[in-house]
């Protein structure tokens, strides 16, 4: 990828796509094209295609995706197939037919088997049953990558994609029933610590392990696999440690300061029972994340209140 490349962020008002026009504006990419929601349909493979054909860009980075937390996926398996998988095959393969040379597409680590090996190896992929709570966006998320690495082997183009584990950071979704772990208990001690509650209620047992990644070091993971010119088809990317529910409770109620104390709603999903992915293969090539947990926290915590303050958080 060169600084002067026409790059198409898809999906550039959510949590990665914003992530990843942040790192290419700061990198000296300045030709980026982007088109609202309202602008430019995904699910609609017409109005992709025309796009495309109108800006021709010569790379395209594929942020954009339904996402949601495991309330969100497990009352909505339906809508998280069937526009995860429009959204992709139109994405990529319209990109193909406009003749866009270079394709990024992100995923999810939540592709890997429920009872993958742990650290979760990319070769994981496709070896057995995947998680219920969130089988139509991985189904989706595969098919896409599989798009990618049949275009890259059967036509030539430089299609490739990246897994990334559970992500958090600027411009996350904060909903109580729809959203991520870490975004809701954030939202949930805050809540507690304004309205002085004396309990805050969390889902599940506390027992399930979970990696997260600060959206900005993926951001930068993005940017190194472009400027890669044989990167593998596949390559995860995560934080390389993991923590339980409990201990990250205990580390966003550490973080906003919150007295109250926590309830564990045991009719509520665990989902998967670990999700650690294997980055040695990232890790080799010669990238590492720069953000650890405590840091991301404290700095989401902040923006969280600042977004608040202002009325722009999005609940
Ligand atoms: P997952 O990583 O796909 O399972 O999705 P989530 O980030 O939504 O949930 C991760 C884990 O956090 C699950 O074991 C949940 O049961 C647990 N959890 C605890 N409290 C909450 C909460 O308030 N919201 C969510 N979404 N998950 C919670």
């Amino acid at each position: 990828m060169n600084k002067t490349d026409k790059i198409y962020v898809a999906g550039h008002r959510g949590m990665v796509g914003s992530a990843v026009c942040r790192a290419l504006a700061a990198k000296g990419y300045a030709n980026v094209v982007v088109r609202t929601h309202k602008e430019l349909d995904l699910l609609d493979a017409t109005a992709m295609r025309a796009f495309y054909a109108q800006e021709r860009p010569d790379v395209a980075v594929i942020c954009a995706a339904r996402v949601g937390g495991i309330g969100a996926n497990s009352a909505g398996n339906s809508e998280f197939l069937y526009e995860n998988i429009l959204i992709g095959m139109n994405a990529i393969m319209e990109a193909y037919r406009a003749g866009v040379k270079r394709l990024l597409f992100l995923g999810s680590t939540c592709i890997y088997p429920r009872l993958a090996p742990q650290p979760i190896p990319e070769s994981a992929l496709l070896t057995s049953p995947l998680e219920k709570t969130n089988e139509g966006y991985a189904l989706a998320k595969i098919s896409g990558l599989k798009l990618c690495e049949f275009l890259r082997r059967d036509k030539g183009v430089l299609y490739h994609s990246l897994m990334p584990t559970n992500l958090y950071g600027p411009g996350d979704n904060y909903d109580i029933v729809g959203g991520h772990v870490l975004p809701t208990m954030i939202r949930k001690f805050e809540t507690a610590r304004v309205n002085g509650d004396a309990t805050v209620p969390l889902w599940g047992s506390g027992t399930p392990l979970r990696e997260f990644l600060h959206v900005d070091d993926l951001a930068a993971a993005c940017l190194f696999m472009l400027e890669l010119d044989n990167p593998p088809d596949l390559v995860n990317v995560g934080s390389g440690r993991e923590v339980t529910i409990r201990e990250l409770a205990g580390k966003v109620k550490a973080a906003t300061g919150c007295p109250a104390e926590i309830v564990w709603d045991a009719t509520k999903p665990d989902g998967t029972p670990r999700k650690l992915c294997d980055t040695s293969l990232i890790r080799s090539l010669g990238w590492a994340p720069k953000i650890d947990l405590e840091e991301g926290l404290a700095r989401t915590v902040e923006e969280y209140r600042a977004a608040v303050a202002d009325g722009s958080i999005r609940l």
